[in-house]
């Protein structure tokens, strides 16, 4: 039921150029976002697109709904969806302005913009972005976003790093793919709460996928229902090198307690950063978003795979040492 497509074509041992999101383009994009400054109208979010419409598409393998765009859509509570068709970004509303939970890729950026402007929100309303984890598909954008909405980037404590160098933590085999750097305003650990307005989420640490991967869990009220909402970081191998890993030697020991968290963690909704992993929009069509055993199933599913991974990796260094 459920696709692993986290870094997929990597995988698939795809070699994968980054292009950057011309200079421009960008430019063109923070003009008429100052224009829309002075009044909200849908055809400033239609001139944040259309500035990007002429960047040229480098070649790229990755799977091409992380840069498909698609229009928003309201979830449960004050949750919208406004990311690409296959990278998730949500946007939280509060009474004191917006949140975001990831930025996606750079090349997505003015979509997201539009799809937040659409959502009724401006963009310098937005005041946070959270990451899940500093891997390329989830945080190239974040520097660019930053730049548009001027949001303080809140992120897990030991991804801080990376997501001020630019270069992914741990160590794969796929090699490195770096992103924009940025400026992290806030690194949190487990347990802790970040709030705006009345709106407060819960930072569960869930290392492995990377040493900062952080699980995102909220309480909203659905149409007078309270609701577990989870924003789970990924626990996917997807590459991560698991045996004599040496930038990150706990690796093993972490996916393990992650995972474990997750099944354990009480969770009616389920939004992860690869939308496809819980069918976050065909759910939403279906009207069955609300799936109380859903990210205990997928944790399941991950234990499972991670055994399989492991067993293989192992395997493969027992005979390159022979
Ligand atoms: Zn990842």
């Amino acid at each position: 039921m459920m696709k692993t497509r986290d870094h997929a074509g990597r995988d698939r041992g795809f070699i994968i150029r980054r292009h950057k999101a011309p200079r421009a383009a960008i430019a063109a994009v923070a003009s008429a976002l100052d224009r829309g400054r002075r009044g909200s109208h849908p055809l400033r979010a239609a001139a944040l697109t259309a500035a990007f419409v002429a960047s040229p598409a480098a070649a790229q393998l990755d799977p091409p709904a992380w840069t498909r765009p698609t229009a928003p859509f309201p979830l449960v509570g004050p949750i919208t969806y406004v990311g690409s068709e296959g990278l998730a970004a949500y946007l939280i509303r509060t009474d004191r302005g917006a949140i975001l939970i990831d930025a996606t890729m750079e090349e997505n950026v003015p979509a997201i913009a539009r799809n937040i402007v659409a959502s009724g929100v401006r963009l310098r309303d937005v005041k946070l972005i959270l990451v899940s984890h500093a891997h390329f598909d989830h945080v190239a954008g974040l520097a660019a976003m930053k730049r548009l909405t001027g949001a303080t980037v809140v992120a897990g404590a030991r991804d801080a790093q990376a997501l001020r160098t630019g270069i992914p933590p741990g160590e794969t085999n796929y090699g490195v793919i770096r992103f924009p750097p940025v400026a992290v305003g806030r690194a949190v650990r487990d347990g802790e709460r970040v709030r705006l307005g009345r709106v407060s989420l819960r930072a569960v640490a869930t290392p492995g996928h990377t040493p900062g991967c952080t699980t995102w869990a909220m309480k909203v009220t659905d149409r007078g229902r309270p609701l577990d909402v989870v924003f789970p970081c990924s626990v996917t191998v997807a590459g991560n090198r698991l045996v004599g890993n040496r930038r990150y030697p706990g690796i093993v020991a972490d996916y393990r307690t992650s995972i474990a968290r997750l099944a354990a963690l009480p969770a009616d909704v389920v939004l992860p950063g690869h939308p496809e992993m819980a069918d976050v929009a065909g759910r939403r069509k279906a009207g069955t978003l609300v799936a109380p055993g859903l990210l205990r199933e997928m944790a399941v599913k991950a234990r499972d795979d991670f055994d399989r991974e492991l067993a293989k990796q192992t395997r493969a260094a027992a005979e390159k040492a022979r």
